[in-house]
């Protein structure tokens, strides 16, 4: 099909092009006297970006998913309790995985479409007086529903029970793009990949971890190798790693944090609010609904519910075959429920009214009534009344 297919979905994302020129590199000895001068200013750099000054940013080649392995890895010990809500399918995977890797998993079922509730968390804390829970494992953008959870007030739930416990927050959707503080929130692991905010190929896992959470690192009896913080605090000290780099993404990080530094943090968290609450009219304007609830509306990524009888996996199927948009299906409980716009990274206004566009052509391909051009005509509105 000639032009371009429409990447829609919440990451990978669209890669700019300054980006992609960057990766374009020939290979070098990561072991040379002047790889240092590459990987230092990153590492510090992407604090930065996690909002940090006490702790350590560190650089996996790895993604998102080993990133959760890593906090929990290095930190704890075999069998310790860790507290997590479930509300959509990375907040599983996430209590899966610690399931998987023998640690006492406390799970909470929440409603899909909602976040951490905070009064729960903070009377489950305030009930721990022994302080069995060793870390909360808090999912700050769950991406599978379009939710974004309140981590300050989380980090409040637990001063308020003045509970030791380690706070990891998987940040992979919403770090370098939704506001986060990992200083001020006293985020003690925060996780985040290459490829959504931090507009890269996936391929990185960057972490940010406390001097609480390192110090714990110290002591920790969990096994661990590929893993190990410790081998990387060693290797980067001198401003190296512990084995081969990702060498191209390293070039694209550097890209993609200037650009990032560039249009200043404030101004990225104030674009993706705006791109989202376009999206947000547009849904409202052609009568449908989002999986997410009032008060946690994501601004990476938007779940749309397609009405009863429908099935979200045929808006998708025409969206991709009819007119070459990639859309973000719905995962697991909500599967054919709901379809998802990803409005992350490089992204602007006429962009994302192409993808606007698109899925009105597809949802009324699927027989869903609504009015051509409500939903254009909504965002327009909105985007022209707010561009600067
Ligand atoms: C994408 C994503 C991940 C990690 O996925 P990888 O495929 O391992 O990079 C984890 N959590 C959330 C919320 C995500 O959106």
């Amino acid at each position: 099909m000639a032009g371009r297919n429409h990447l829609f979905i919440p990451g990978p994302t669209n890669v700019p092009h300054e980006v992609l020129s960057a990766m374009h590199i020939p290979m070098e000895d990561h072991r040379s006297p002047v790889f240092p001068k590459l990987l230092t200013p990153l590492l510090q750099d992407l604090k930065k970006v996690f909002k940090t000054e006490t702790g350590q940013a560190f650089i996996f080649p790895a993604t998102g998913t080993a990133g959760w392995e890593v906090a929990l890895t290095n930190t704890l010990n075999p069998g310790d309790k860790v507290l997590i809500y479930r509300f959509g399918q990375f907040s599983h995977l996430w209590a899966e995985m610690a399931k998987r890797l023998g640690f006492d998993v406390e799970i909470h079922q929440e409603t899909w479409g909602k976040g951490i509730p905070l009064d729960k968390i903070e009377a489950r804390l305030k009930e721990d007086t022994q302080h069995e829970i060793k870390a909360v494992l808090a999912t700050h953008n769950e991406t599978a529903t379009g939710v974004t959870s309140d981590i300050g007030g989380v980090r409040k739930a637990l001063n308020a029970a003045n509970h030791p416990a380690l706070l990891f927050v998987d940040g992979v959707s919403s770090i370098a793009s939704i506001d986060f503080r990992m200083d001020e929130w006293g985020v003690d692991g925060a996780i985040s990949g290459s490829q959504k905010g931090f507009m890269l190929p996936a391929g990185g896992a960057f972490l940010a971890f406390s001097q609480k959470a390192l110090q714990a690192a110290e002591t920790s009896t969990y096994p661990r190798c590929f893993l190990d913080l410790k081998d990387q605090v060693n290797a980067n000290k001198d401003g190296y790693t512990p084995y081969t780099p990702n060498l191209p993404l390293l070039y694209g990080l550097r890209k993609s944090l200037d650009l990032l530094l560039e249009e200043g943090l404030e101004n990225v968290y104030a674009r993706h609010f705006r791109l989202a609450e376009g999206v947000r009219k547009a849904v409202a304007a052609w009568g449908l609904t989002q999986c997410a609830q009032p008060g946690f509306e994501s601004n990476t990524v938007t779940a749309i519910v397609v009405p009863e009888g429908k099935d979200a996996k045929t808006v998708i199927s025409i969206a991709f075959n009819k007119y070459n948009i990639s859309l973000g299906a719905g995962l697991s409980e909500v599967a054919g429920k709901v379809f998802r716009i990803g409005h992350v990274g490089d992204m602007n206004d006429v962009s994302l009214l192409g993808a606007i566009a698109g899925v009105e052509m597809a949802l009324l391909d699927s027989g869903i009534d609504i009015k051509p051009g409500s939903g254009v005509a909504a965002a327009i509105e909105y985007y022209r009344a707010t561009a600067k």
